[in-house]
């Protein structure tokens, strides 16, 4: 059996999509109980862009995230990330693949509270087995970028929320996964460090090429992103590019503007 901790990182087929789906279902329990979180989703999201996933609570947002990110797995249709199918990777060629090209923020920061915000950063690529020499240039930089240079021998319990996210998005970021899947990122922050979080986000797009994925329930913070889809039941209504707050509020009412 390979080990999770020294094989070199799976390759990956196709640069141009991020992540795509097609004919994606998720239903949970059976009989009466039955509930159809995804009712036949196709999407296509391009490498390099800040796509944000709106909708109403129970509108599967959580769960698209959850099987584009192989966390979760369809009841049917297939999802692929950058060109791989995760529907042919066995559990572990899953949780590799993962690893070496996906990468997560979460709405809880989920850094791990006796490591300091330098050992919390560097953790993901020291499990893979990575030199930090690979990745010294970036990490400097996303450091910088994220204003955590002198918060760096700090334990979470020492930073404020908006700072734990961002030791939380340097994690993400480190090791330039292929997608970041952002939950519900802002769910726990003040409207500055909010602000702060999303222009990060949105500048990690911008200068690093990086592709991320957001879910959010908040029009505000999905005015940080290029594109914008919009679920309701479990289907897509919308996927819309660069729209403006007209265009989403209407969509996110059932219109179009
Ligand atoms: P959102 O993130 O938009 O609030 P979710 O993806 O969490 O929506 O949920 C979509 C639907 O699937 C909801 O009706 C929810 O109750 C249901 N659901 C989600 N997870 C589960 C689960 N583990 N078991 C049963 N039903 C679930």
């Amino acid at each position: 059996m390979t080990s999770l901790q020294t094989s070199p990182p799976t390759p990956v087929a196709d640069a141009a999509l991020a992540a795509s789906a097609r004919g994606l279902t998720r239903t949970y329990g059976r009989g009466d109980t039955l509930v159809s979180a995804l009712r036949g989703v196709d999407l296509d999201l391009p490498t390099g862009r800040f796509t944000a996933i709106m909708g109403p609570s129970g509108s599967g947002k959580s769960t698209l995230m959850h099987c584009l990110a192989g966390l979760d797995q369809p009841t049917g249709g297939t999802v692929s990330v950058a060109g791989q199918p995760l529907e042919s990777l066995d559990d572990d060629a899953l949780t590799r693949f993962r690893r070496d090209h996906v990468g997560f923020v979460f709405q809880a920061f989920n850094l791990l509270p006796m490591l300091t915000a330098e050992q919390n950063i560097w953790l993901p690529t020291e499990l893979a087995g990575r030199p930090r020499a690979d990745h010294r240039g970036r990490f400097d930089h996303i450091v910088a970028t994220l204003g955590l240079t002198d918060r760096l021998t700090h334990r979470p319990a020492e930073l404020s929320g908006g700072q734990q996210q961002r030791v939380a998005i340097a994690r993400a970021l480190l090791t330039a996964p292929a997608i970041v899947f952002a939950d519900e990122p802002t769910g726990n922050l003040d409207s500055t460090s909010s602000a702060e979080v999303l222009s990060f986000l949105r500048g990690s797009v911008r200068e690093l090429g990086q592709t991320v994925v957001m879910v959010t329930h908040e029009v505000d913070a999905a005015g940080y992103a290029d594109d914008v889809v919009v679920l309701a039941d479990g289907q897509v209504t919308h996927h819309l590019h660069d729209p403006s707050r007209a265009d989403l509020v209407a969509a996110l009412a059932g219109r179009s503007a």
